[in-house]
């Protein structure tokens, strides 16, 4: 009789858990809801619920070696909520200035950008309080769309699909995530194509899917000549650990990766430099373009009487933009060798013009992508000739 009643009231038990909603859990949890921040490329965020329901969000950094430059908190989180409600939260980044507009997204593929009237900053625009609601269950809130690792390797993937290209895994991250790159395309000369040194520069990537797009897409007899003529060489994903870490623009290592082409003291820059070396071998590599993104449209480019056999190219590249987009970037020429970045590296040991395409972090993804096909437009009309 006994044993019944215990058997009776474990089942009871268990027919209640299965009435209960799930379990809340995150980084804070109070009154039917939750912020975790459990999926790649989540912000590092610790938070606290106040009594009033609104939510209080740290955006922290990685660990640096060196001071910091261009400060670009990240920002990426979840909540779970039981019921409808509107979400108040407070970024706050302590001494570190609000950059990124608030994008939301209830599965975290399909995003909007929260408008301007549910943002508003402290006066040194340390604290962001943002306003937005949510439906029971999940919503996303990050500083862009967010573009874990896997995001833009699977892109990658499809986008050269059937076009001839291998895959290969150059090397691994400081954390032992893979090092993919992919080499397609015939010939004599070589292209290089990198983006997403920096994590959260997710406009960069945009336009390096234009380019990439643009250049396997074109048909005509020009991009099949400058296909059979040149090897392409990308690398979509070099810091794999900064992006699916959350990090603001440096690796595990707490190094800046695009100032590390020059002493090469991270396993990403080593073995992507490598890699590159290697696929070129004895071509003359013609362009290196590495995508970024920061708070306006640039270029930066070695200056026009730079040692490189192809620095002719650049007039062509600057003439093709103010031709074909509405609002063609300026341009900023200078050669650092001892500046640690790709477009150093590129001039230095390439012999190639190293070229820095940096997008508005606000331009839309069609302007990003209208500039990366112009770029791969004006290397098929230069070089296929
Ligand atoms: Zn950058």
């Amino acid at each position: 009789m006994k044993r019944a009643v215990l058997i009776a009231a474990m089942f009871a038990l268990g027919a209640c858990s299965l009435l209960a909603p799930p379990a809340l859990h995150g980084i804070c949890t109070a009154q039917g809801f939750a912020i975790d921040v459990d999926f790649a490329g989540a912000g590092r965020h610790d938070c606290v619920i106040a009594a009033d329901g609104s939510v209080v969000i740290s955006v922290d950094h990685e660990p640096a070696v060196v001071e910091g430059i261009n400060p670009s908190p990240w920002f990426a989180f979840r909540v779970t909520s039981e019921t409808a409600r509107s979400v108040v939260a407070t970024l706050d980044y302590t001494d570190y200035k609000h950059r990124y507009r608030p994008y939301i997204s209830t599965d975290g593929l399909h995003w909007s950008v929260l408008p301007e009237s549910a943002v508003q900053l402290n006066e040194r625009q340390t604290r962001a309080r943002i306003a937005f609601d949510v439906k029971p269950g999940v919503t996303w809130i990050a500083g862009q769309p967010l573009s874990p690792a896997r995001d833009n390797l699977d892109w990658t993937r499809r986008a050269l699909s059937g076009a001839g290209f291998t895959e290969v895994e150059y090397g691994r991250s400081l954390e032992g995530r893979p090092l993919i790159g992919f080499v397609g395309g015939g010939g004599i000369d070589a292209i290089v194509a990198i983006t997403r040194q920096h994590p959260p520069e997710t406009t960069g990537q945009d336009a390096y899917r234009g380019f990439v797009e643009r250049l396997l897409g074109r048909n005509d007899a020009k991009a099949i000549a400058f296909r059979a003529r040149h090897r392409i060489i990308l690398a979509p994903i070099p810091n794999p650990d900064g992006v699916d870490g959350g990090h603001w623009r440096l690796n595990a290592g707490g190094v800046d990766l695009n100032r590390d082409w020059s002493a090469f003291t991270q396993p990403e820059t080593r073995a992507l430099s490598a890699w590159i070396r290697e696929q070129a071998g004895d071509r003359r590599v013609v362009s290196m373009m590495d995508f970024h993104s920061t708070d306006k449209t640039v270029i930066y480019a070695p200056p026009l009487d730079a040692p490189s056999p192809t620095i002719a190219f650049l007039p062509a590249l600057k003439e093709t933009f103010d031709r074909v987009l509405t609002a063609p970037p300026e341009w900023s020429y200078a050669h650092n060798p001892e500046g640690g970045t790709s477009k150093g590296w590129a001039l230095e040991v390439l012999r190639a013009p190293g070229i820095t395409v940096e997008l508005w972090d606000q331009i839309s993804p069609q302007d990003a992508r209208a500039l990366g096909a112009a770029a791969a437009d004006a290397l098929i009309e230069y070089f296929a000739k």
